[in-house]
């Protein structure tokens, strides 16, 4: 009997404590995003319970327990999505040696990188990312854990595991130190081991499957691609491939991934292909700082961005999809990650792409290539509570989501200043 009433005494205790959990937070926005439109919405009041929206519009009822944010002196986002870092790879400015670093660093230094780096980049209000391999030994699927278990704060995660590639990855050897790589890249040389990669990837928890299709000067085959695709697909994950142009682009365009990751060398035609087949650009159009960071001389920084500007022009003119991705992997002065991966807008704007589709690449455009747009990336009844508030209008300038005054993720409130 005892045992019994203490039972009850538990459940009572645990049921209020879940009505407490759901409370109701009702945020009063001066402008809200709206990311199907491109356009802002004034006056809106937001209603959040157990981390999804529940409500929006003008004119909404609250009672007088629930919890009210107040933000009508600000402009309101969906969550910012980053589709393409690497959380876990760092280099000194200036200094870039990144085969020293997989020699010299642990894949525990890795996920502590990583772990920081989510941190950083949820604080600057990207609340999605796509984690694009080149993390030693599996360290981001230890940073999601750490994430999933309350430790930290971080973004929600999409997970590439190691890259799959051709002989080599991205790395250069001497014969001597043949496969030193293999912590960082999967060696697949024909459709059989390519399937056996993906299915690695996937058992140690990768959710999207990244191929480097053209780091060498050989590349995929449009047979070694559809495996990739379908083997990835029969796991219902999407596969995204790093390639430049030419036939390795074709190939993989063919071959049905969801994203060319760079493409810095796509022709017309291909960007043609790419709109008629979905495919997402996902250009990482570093800045002219971005590139110094990696020790080049400032004539070649400006080449690469003349490169990028035009390619993101085309892309925009024709109508391929894109979304934002960053690829920072330079430490710079003064920068955390978050911040040095928004530079790139700069590049965007001299591109003359205009705010609200940047906006819209960086949000509902993105849920779309990572397969969340019906959970993430718009504000809207039903959503996860993903939200971000900024102090000026980012239509006036899109330079406003540099400094973000608020985030909170899945309902819970990260930061507010
Ligand atoms: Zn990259």
């Amino acid at each position: 009997m005892k045992y019994a009433l203490s039972w009850l005494t538990l459940s009572a205790a645990l049921l209020f404590s879940g009505t407490m959990k759901a409370q109701t937070i009702v945020i009063k926005a001066g402008h809200v995003f709206d990311a199907y439109t491109g356009k802002m919405m004034s006056q809106q009041i937001i209603l959040v319970k157990a981390g999804k929206i529940q409500q929006i519009g003008p004119h909404l009822r609250y009672a007088a327990t629930d919890k009210v944010i107040d933000l009508s002196d600000s402009w309101i986002l969906p969550g910012l999505m980053d589709c393409h870092v690497h959380m876990t790879v760092g280099m000194p400015y200036k200094k870039m040696a990144i085969e020293q670093m997989y020699a010299t660093e642990s894949t525990a230094l890795r996920a502590l990188r990583g772990a920081h780096n989510a941190t950083v980049l949820l604080n600057n209000g990207f609340t999605t990312v796509k984690e694009i391999g080149n993390d030693g030994n599996y360290a981001t699927a230890e940073v999601i854990k750490a994430i999933r278990k309350g430790w930290i704060n971080g973004p929600t995660i999409f997970y590439a595991g190691k890259i799959i590639s051709p002989y080599g990855g991205q790395t250069t050897s001497d014969i001597e130190h043949e496969n030193f790589w293999d912590y960082e890249y999967l060696d697949a040389n024909s459709p059989d081991e390519i399937r056996k990669a993906v299915r690695k990837n996937i058992f140690y928890g990768a959710n999207v499957i990244k191929l480097a299709a053209d780091a060498q000067p050989f590349h995929y085959s449009l047979a070694e691609i559809e495996a990739a695709v379908s083997e990835a697909q029969s796991a219902g994950i999407k596969v995204t491939a790093h390639v430049s142009g030419g036939e390795a682009a074709r190939n993989v365009i063919m071959g049905g991934v969801a994203a060319v990751e760079h493409g810095v060398q796509l022709d017309d035609d291909l960007l043609r292909l790419m709109k008629s087949k979905g495919t997402f650009l996902v250009g990482t159009d570093l800045a002219v700082s971005n590139s110094l960071a990696y020790g080049i001389d400032s004539a070649l920084a400006l080449q690469y961005y003349h490169l990028n500007i035009d390619r993101l022009q085309r892309a925009y003119k024709i109508g391929t999809p894109m979304a934002f991705g960053s690829d920072i992997i330079m430490e710079m002065p003064g920068k955390d990650r978050a911040q040095a991966a928004l530079e790139i807008l700069q590049t965007w704007k001299d591109a003359r792409i205009p705010y609200h589709y940047i906006l819209q690449c960086m949000t509902i455009h993105a849920a779309e290539l990572l397969g969340i747009e019906k959970t993430r990336g718009v504000i809207a009844p039903g959503y996860f509570a993903d939200i971000i508030a900024v102090k000026t209008n980012p239509l006036d300038s899109v330079e406003a989501i540099r400094k973000v005054s608020f985030v909170m993720k899945e309902g819970k409130v990260i930061r507010q200043d």
